[in-house]
């Protein structure tokens, strides 16, 4: 129960956060990173697309909009996504984690070896079975050492943020590492 209304929850966050909107992606979260926003258009966004909105801007809640805005006090990206996890009713679940391009927003799709085989080195390809693409910018996606390192830090932010996940082992057997 708690999970579905975590898994619901989406985001606008302003320009002055793109590592935050990256680390929200990580764990599965639709992050719209606006670039070139004004907070108007920004909050337009959130209000139409009942996204919560995520600002540096020291503003206060619009009258008579019932938006989740919250004002990002912290500085690191890693105090910054701790403050965004602790907002939430309850952990984002393991099997949505690496699920979307860190770098588009885009969900990624499953592609065979042979599809990727162009875009992932040979000694990827020797090891690893499993691969994802993003639809818009191409880039490839596989379990490696580094998403391993991704993983412990998720887990730690969500540690920190109060919520502890069910059963770590739950998670994606391994997590996803991008091409260049
Ligand atoms: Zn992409």
């Amino acid at each position: 129960m708690e999970n579905r209304a975590v898994e619901s929850i989406c985001f606008v966050v302003d320009r002055m956060l793109g590592v935050l909107a990256r680390n929200l992606r990580m764990f599965g979260f639709d992050a719209v990173y606006e670039r070139s926003g004004d907070f108007p258009s920004l909050l337009l966004r959130a209000v139409r697309e009942g996204r919560w909105l995520l600002t540096r801007r020291r503003v206060k809640q619009p009258l008579g909009s019932d938006v989740v805005l919250l004002n990002i006090s912290e500085d690191p990206p890693e105090a910054q996504t701790i403050q965004v996890l602790r907002a939430m009713p309850g952990p984002p679940p393991p099997d949505r984690w690496f699920t979307r391009c860190l770098r588009c927003n885009d969900l990624l799709r499953e592609v065979s070896p042979e599809e990727c085989s162009e875009r992932v080195p040979e000694y990827v390809l020797s090891i690893h079975s499993s691969f994802r693409e993003c639809p818009r910018c191409g880039r490839v996606y596989w379990g490696g050492s580094h998403s391993e390192r991704m993983r412990k830090s998720m887990i730690r932010w969500l540690k920190d943020a109060g919520h502890g996940i069910h059963g770590d082992s739950h998670g994606p057997k391994s997590g996803l590492f991008a091409g260049s």
